[in-house]
């Protein structure tokens, strides 16, 4: 009878111990590879910043790797967006299991188009190597990189009808939405791999860490049940854990979204396809390159181990011990800062939160702009960065007019500069409009996009009265880039430049002489109003959730002196303690007269 007892309190332990291994999600295998590091960085393809990413780059990447690999580098036009660019299907390797990849169905989200680039040419470029050749032998890898090339050309999540492909996987009312459907229809894929980039700012859970990459097994049902289908999701997921593990530790969680069946994702679960949706966070300063190394290590640790079924053996429980995304940072914090928001109120003390956005520059260009999010307490709120402003004055960036540039475009650039480095962070250029004249020339040559600073055209009228009963031509050099109207005295043309929102500013008006370094406080005040109510640039002049954040911090010393500690443009720190930082700031950008 004893013995007996003895005998049941052992099992009762071997079964808790037991238990307990289970639960402590344990897995044996190791599936962390640390020479993919630096395959993805000799095999890295391609150099356009990501942002920058459009069709044009991809195609052209893919047209070199088919004529260095004829044979073996097939890729094909699988179809077309709405605005006729080709959408290509490349495929890999012979093997019987069939991997479908698509990344970029929001235009806006190029980090794994780019590791998929990396992947094609390292996967070409290494065909003699026992393991590719082990996965080219088992898989075939079909990837579409850049579903939605439209989109990517604007910087923009949706589609050219302004769909979002990731809601219609059901309805299939876009082209690209039918690529997809048809492509798994067509080749019925074991393995599905969603690849997006997720708003840069989400933490793990409640921590203050900034997600890296978020994974989801997509549910295929509102239960959030599991079938065989989604559990080799989730151990693929935990394959992918643990080979980025290393690099990311505690910057992985799982991507927060209910089951939704208009998304693909879901979808494709459903239709019995092992789908795992990767989406690159915002962890890390150099956010795409280094995430895309992180999608290349994803990738190819799933290939391998798909390919050689150790993915069996991967703990799903490692997957669903994830944190899920949880809140929102912001970028960077102005803390405990008098403001003088530009509207002529006295100053008060509060937080400011900025967060850079993606935004189109030029067509093919896209850049970071810092944009005000909110103004207030931000005390039980984080940020990637935070600025103590305890003792210093905030007020909107300088705005003034350049009266006499110089005829040359070298020399007329060295002025901005000059103004730029005083502390105003938007400099207007006064130009003729005539279809003749050497000074329209002037202006078309000058690409103001260029400066870090925001400088602008304004359309100069004075001279010229017979322009200001030429609507057309005003609303014609109005919406063509000019910035504003500058004239003698304020006529007809305000009505216009209402209508555009734009500025019209008068000669007399202009103060002349300041520099913002030479102000006291009752001039800021009465200055930064003025430019504010008076001229009425879109989205500067005034410190307001929405607004471009052209800031300068000002220092109060203990006699009451004011002068500049900071200039911000577009977010960016760009003069501190009048040392200038525009290069280091804002890269290689041209900008005469700064060196
Ligand atoms: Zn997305």
């Amino acid at each position: 009878m004893k013995f007996f007892k003895v005998f049941t309190e052992l099992i009762i332990v071997i079964f808790f111990i037991s238990a307990f291994f289970c639960s402590s999600a344990a897995q044996s295998i190791n599936f962390h590879w640390p020479g993919l590091e630096q395959r993805s960085e000799e095999f890295r393809f391609g150099d356009t910043p990501l942002q920058n990413l459009r069709f044009k780059q991809v195609d052209s990447l893919l047209h070199i790797l088919k004529s260095q690999f004829p044979r073996s580098f097939h890729f094909t036009q699988t179809g077309k967006s709405v605005e006729n660019r080709p959408i290509y299907l490349v495929r890999l390797g012979t093997g019987k299991i069939k991997v479908l990849l698509w990344s970029q169905m929001h235009g806006n989200e190029p980090t794994a188009t780019a590791a998929l680039l990396d992947i094609f040419n390292y996967l070409m470029n290494s065909k003699e190597d026992k393991f590719v050749k082990t996965l080219l032998d088992s898989l075939t890898i079909l990837a579409v990189p850049m579903l939605n090339p439209d989109g990517a050309e604007k910087f923009t999540r949706r589609n050219a009808q302004g769909l979002d492909v990731n809601r219609d996987a059901r309805d299939l009312q876009s082209p690209e939405g039918r690529i997809l459907f048809d492509l798994q229809k067509k080749y019925k894929p074991d393995f599905g791999f969603n690849l997006h980039d997720q708003n840069a700012r989400r933490t793990v859970g409640k921590s203050n860490k900034l997600v890296a990459i978020a994974l989801m097994a997509p549910p295929f049902d509102l239960g959030d049940n599991d079938n065989p289908v989604r559990i080799r999701a989730k151990k693929v997921i935990s394959v992918i854990h643990n080979a980025l593990g290393p690099y990311l530790y505690g910057h992985i969680a799982k991507y927060d979204a209910e089951y939704m069946p208009r998304a693909f994702g879901d979808s494709m679960q459903n239709w019995g396809v092992s789908t795992i949706l990767i989406e690159s966070g915002g962890w890390f300063e150099n956010r795409y390159s280094f995430l895309r190394k992180m999608n290349f290590i994803a990738i190819i640790s799933a290939f391998r181990a798909i390919a050689t079924g150790e993915y069996q053996g991967a703990n799903p429980a490692i997957y669903e011990q994830l944190q899920q995304n949880d809140k929102n940072i912001y970028d960077l914090f102005i803390n405990d800062v008098m403001l003088l928001d530009g509207t002529g109120g006295p100053p008060f003390l509060t937080d400011l939160a900025i967060n850079f956005e993606t935004v189109n520059k030029t067509a093919s260009v896209s850049e970071k702009r810092g944009i005000i999010a909110d103004i207030g307490d931000m005390n039980f709120f984080a940020a990637k960065d935070t600025i103590n402003g305890q003792n210093f004055w905030l007020t909107p960036g300088f705005i003034t007019v350049l009266k006499q540039p110089h005829k040359t475009i070298d020399k007329m650039f060295d002025q901005i500069s000059d103004l730029l480095l005083s502390g105003f962070t938007t400099v207007l250029v006064p130009f003729y409009y005539d279809q003749t004249s050497q000074s329209k020339l002037l202006r078309s040559k000058i690409d103001f996009e260029k400066f870090p600073g925001n400088v602008g055209g304004l359309l100069r009228v004075d001279n010229n009265p017979a322009i200001l009963t030429d609507t057309l031509t005003l609303v014609k050099a109005v919406g063509s880039g000019f910035m504003g109207i500058i004239e003698k005295k304020q006529k007809s043309t305000s009505v216009i430049t209402r209508w555009f929102n734009k500025p019209s500013v008068i000669w007399n008006e202009i103060e002349e002489n300041y520099t913002p370094d030479s102000l006291n406080a009752g001039e800021i005040s009465r200055l930064t109003a003025f430019q504010a109510n008076r001229w009425k640039l879109s989205k500067r002049g005034k410190i307001r959730i929405g607004q471009i954040a052209d800031l300068i911090l000002f220092a109060r010393d203990s006699t009451g002196r004011i002068k500049i500690k900071t200039i911000f443009i577009k977010g960016y720190p760009v003069m501190v303690d009048k040392k200038s930082l525009y290069p280091a700031v804002l890269g290689d950008r041209w900008l005469p007269g700064l060196k």
